[in-house]
């Protein structure tokens, strides 16, 4: 017997129309490209979505097209995305930090037709204009007094070209598994490969993320998200925001510490969300400038494993609570979040950061287990360490024009543990081997950190003759501090097992990091390929 239930599909669309029904005045304010603040809302945005969907039925763009996005979180952005949706065309979000050569080539795997770019990319795809073979018409997200003189081909300015329509549009209806959105991974080997996000997805990731123990919006929260559109869906905060009508805040193409800082305070923003390194860049400025936090409560800090020192800094001295989540672009695309649990009430302070330090507990619609390469599933006890395997609604089951499987591969190596967190221990391909063991390198990172003069910490295997792998840390120091390898050594000294002990200590200037602000350990281990350890010579 069926459910007697009105037939509702869950369309992207949806979402913007309630915003702009019930929070229409509700702010949506911007660090423009061209300089100023800018402020709308989303009655606003509704309309000129509209209009965004209208210009692009005009020309010719249809159900299942691709439109390209190459630009950073602005109003525009956002207005982009729901007016490509809601023609049923799909927004296929490009990382700006990739190669002009991956550009073209996602670009071209996609077939995208159109592309809304900010001025500040236009030289990106000027120089690889010839190799975009599908793309017939270049939207610049500006005006016309802001429009750069630029080759690419039928290029207009955004406000020109929704200008030219009006907003009386009816968004299409389609079934909500049709593709919505797209993103593709960096590819730190081989090509990208293309995440195909659906109506449904989007629309459940929504509403998982702002359950209470996940991102859980409010309208009352005025959220800042640092994490870019082009960079896993920006979390699904673009989603989950006008859901509830909270204010947002977008940092437009300024990340650094002082204008992150500037924002947060001038738009009394209570919740924010980015990778560790931004993180690192917002406490440092703080700290150098004696600086605080007023109305900010809460931090969404994934991407990269959280530092204990930046759980501690922020929850202990600035009264910010630190919410560690873990996902990817093929999981919409949070996983999990380490929130607390009942029962968790009175833990001492020490054991309460470790829980934090923890990836966190599945969000609703995910399941996770840990398997051996045999495939066997291993404990949850915190202790075994193996693949992590995930599945649910709003996880890819494959890959554009590609290869799919029933469950993910994360190709992360983690501990569950009888409580229900996760803990990742490593990417598959960084884990160190040393004497049939595997060592964590984000662990000793991790703690590494936490000395007082270690800015950012990297740890790589090197080859030794007789255990195979050991690792090698690799730290940035901060400014103006001093230390040695011997006192880092001593410092990480009963902190980490004997046997994960580093057998060398180095100091560089700079750390190279991948596209979505990830340590690029394929760059260290060739920077580092002739590397001799002490402990190898001897
Ligand atoms: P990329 O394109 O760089 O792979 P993703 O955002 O999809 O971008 O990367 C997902 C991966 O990032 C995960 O599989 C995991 O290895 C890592 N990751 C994400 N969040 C965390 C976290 N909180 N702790 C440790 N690793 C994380």
């Amino acid at each position: 017997m069926k459910g007697l239930m009105q037939d509702w599909p869950l369309l992207v669309p949806k979402i913007i129309d309630h915003s702009a029904q019930y929070y229409g005045d509700r702010e949506v304010v911007t660090r423009s490209i061209e300089g100023p603040i800018h402020r709308t809302n989303y009655a606003q945005i509704h309309s000129r979505a509209r209009k965004v969907a209208k210009a692009l039925t005009k020309h010719g763009i249809r159900l299942g097209d691709r439109v390209g996005t190459l630009a950073w979180n602005t109003w525009r952005h956002l207005e982009a995305w729901y007016g490509i949706v809601g023609i049923g065309a799909i927004y296929h979000t490009i990382n700006p930090r990739l190669f002009p050569d991956q550009i073209a080539y996602i670009a071209n795997h996609a077939e995208d037709r159109v592309i809304f770019v900010d001025m500040t990319f236009v030289p990106i795809l000027e120089k690889i204009a010839d190799q975009l073979k599908t793309v017939e018409r270049f939207v610049i997200l500006t005006d016309a007094a802001h429009m750069p003189k630029t080759a690419l081909k039928n290029a207009v300015a955004y406000e020109d070209f929704i200008g030219a329509v009006d907003d009386d549009f009816a968004w299409s209806t389609f079934d909500e598994n049709t593709a919505c959105g797209l993103c593709y991974t960096s590819g730190t080997t081989g090509n990208p490969k293309g995440v195909l996000y659906s109506h449904r997805s989007n629309v459940l990731h929504a509403l998982a993320g702002n359950c209470a123990d996940a991102i859980g919006l409010k309208n009352v929260d005025t959220i800042l998200p640092v994490v870019p559109m082009f960079h896993a869906n920006a979390w699904s905060i673009a989603f989950a925001a006008p859901m509830v009508g909270a204010k947002i805040v977008n940092p437009g193409m300024k990340l650094d510490g002082p204008s992150i800082y500037e924002l947060l305070e001038t738009e009394k923003v209570t919740i924010s969300a980015a990778v560790p390194t931004v993180w690192l860049m917002l406490l440092q400025h703080m700290e150098s400038n004696n600086l605080k936090l007023s109305t900010l409560k809460r931090v969404t800090i994934g991407g990269s494993a959280c530092p204990q020192s930046m759980i501690e800094t922020f929850e202990y001295k600035y009264g910010v609570e630190v919410m560690h989540a873990w996902g990817m672009t093929e999981q919409n695309p949070i996983g999990t979040m380490a929130m607390m649990k009942a029962g968790m009430e009175n833990l001492s302070r020490e054991d309460r950061v470790k829980v934090k330090l923890k990836q966190g507990r599945p969000i609703f619609t995910v399941e996770m287990k840990i398997v051996d390469d045999a495939g066997k599933e291993l404990p949850r006890d915190g202790k075994a360490f193996a693949r992590l395997m995930v599945r649910g609604p709003a996880i890819a089951s494959g890959y554009m024009k590609g290869e799919g499987g029933k469950d993910l591969d994360t190709g992360d190596v983690a501990t569950l543990d009888p409580h229900g967190f996760m803990q990742i221990t490593d990417r598959a391909k960084d884990v160190i081997k040393s004497g049939g063991e595997w060592i964590s390198s984000i662990d000793i990172e991790n703690m590494a950190v936490g000395h007082p003069a270690v800015a950012e910490a990297a740890v790589i295997g090197i080859a030794h003759p007789k255990w195979d792998e050991r690792p090698l840390l690799i730290c940035i120091l901060k400014k103006d501090a001093k230390t040695t390898r011997e006192d880092v050594l001593k410092y990480l000294d009963g902190k980490i097992a004997k046997w994960w002990m580093p057998d060398d200590v180095v100091f560089v200037d700079e750390i190279p990091h991948t596209a979505t602000g990830k340590i690029q350990k394929t760059a260290l281990r060739e920077q580092f390929k002739s590397y001799k350890l002490p402990s190898a010579a001897a």
